[in-house]
């Protein structure tokens, strides 16, 4: 990345953390700790201690036992699992809310669930909630519902959900259900523990908290029985086949701890910077809608609308000036449709068309803020003129 780029797409990923870096760096250059966990020699036993000691951080940090954390490719693969897991296991019906991340929607649509409707400022409905525990499947069938699926925080507009709540309807109207959260968003932001604490199934993923891509984790608490995705060696206690990834692991580890210890400080000044940034985009670009209310979403999301310009024109005319940012979530882009998400609030589509998320992290300073002040305004008085 060229020394002035100003990177405003930490929900998309997340630099890695020095921390982080330095805890993996023996297990991918190689000094003996490069064999397979599940050996039996020496090597492997150091191998295999290195994985036990990051579960037992992670463990740590999310309030849990560490026999609960299942390591992950991700939390694509920790969301499915939950998900399509739990059905698979012990029947009945998936719920979800319209604006899940795609690891969770897809697989619920896949096993025919339903979704519950959100608020315009995304929060889910709990009247239809209720009704979609009561009524499994809403066709008055009864069916019985299994999961419920609803994530800690949106990855495009960040609003943090009321799980508590969430839990307690569960709790109420269909005990035999399992609550799942998608933390992956909320992992840099939110009281990890306090969030699992409520919960039957959690799942983060690394890169979006400054550890490496391609490793996270499931909580499963004890007691939970799901169907594994992958059947093969048997690690993880049967419960996710495959060679661990002990650099990642490791790394992981690292990063959440980190997290976990800064995550206070690191939430003031973020917020701090993410008002800034959104107090003088309101005053200085006029129909520039800020999304959701501040108090409804995590410190690192400052999305907004603006009226009158194209997403992709405007991201484009940012990255010319070295700003990075994104329209939703990264694994749509490139295919410019209305964000489901804005969809399911109810933003105008005319506005949706010009969505912009800009997202802060532990690595934004002053000056990140200072330039994309400089470009954003710019740039959609230059789109607005050429109309
Ligand atoms: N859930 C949410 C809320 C996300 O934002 C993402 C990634 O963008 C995922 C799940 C998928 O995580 P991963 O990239 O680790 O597969």
């Amino acid at each position: 990345m060229a020394p002035t780029s100003t990177y405003l797409d930490h929900a998309a990923t997340t630099p890695l953390r020095p921390e982080a870096r330095a805890a993996m760096a023996p297990f991918v250059d190689g000094d003996g700790s490069y064999a397979n966990p599940s050996g039996g020699h020496a090597l492997a036993r150091a191998a295999r201690k290195a994985v036990d000691d990051a579960r037992e951080s992670v463990a740590d940090v999310l309030g849990c036992a560490p026999g609960e954390v299942v390591f992950t490719s991700g939390g694509t693969e920790a969301d499915n699992h939950a998900v399509l897991g739990a059905v698979r296991r012990g029947g009945g019906r998936a719920v979800c809310t319209t604006i899940e991340h795609h690891a969770v929607l897809h697989p619920v649509e896949h096993l025919g669930g339903r979704l519950v409707e959100v608020d315009a400022a995304g929060v889910v409905d709990l009247v239809e909630l209720e009704a979609a525990l009561v009524t499994g499947d809403g066709d008055g069938g009864g069916d019985r519902v299994r999961v419920v699926s609803v994530m800690a925080a949106n990855n495009e507009v960040g609003t943090i959900q009321p799980l508590l709540r969430v839990t307690r309807l569960v709790s109420k109207r269909a005990p035999d259900a399992y609550v799942h959260t998608d933390a992956v968003q909320g992992a840099a932001w939110l009281d990890l523990a306090l969030v699992a604490k409520h919960c039957h199934l959690m799942s983060i993923s690394a890169h979006k908290f400054g550890g490496p891509k391609g490793v996270g984790a499931l909580v499963v608490r004890d007691g939970v029985e799901l169907e594994p995705l992958l059947f093969g060696g048997g690690q993880e206690r049967d419960r996710r086949s495959g060679t661990h990834n002990v650099a990642g692991i490791v790394g992981l580890a690292s990063a959440l701890v980190a997290t976990a210890s800064q995550r206070e400080d690191a939430d003031t000044r973020v917020r701090a910077l993410r008002d800034r940034l959104l107090d003088e985009l309101l005053a200085r670009v006029p129909g520039l809608h800020e999304t959701v209310p501040r108090d409804a979403k995590v410190a690192g999301a400052a999305h907004v609308c603006v009226e009158g310009v194209e997403s992709e024109a405007l991201l484009y005319l940012l990255e010319r000036e070295g700003v990075y940012a994104s329209a939703a979530s990264s694994c749509a882009s490139g295919a410019m449709e209305p964000s489901h998400v804005l969809q399911a609030m109810g933003v105008p589509k005319e506005l949706a068309a010009g969505a912009l998320r800009l997202t802060l992290g532990f690595a934004s300073t002053d000056a990140d803020i200072d330039r994309a002040l400089d470009v954003v305004p710019a740039a959609v008085a230059h789109l607005r003129r050429e109309r």
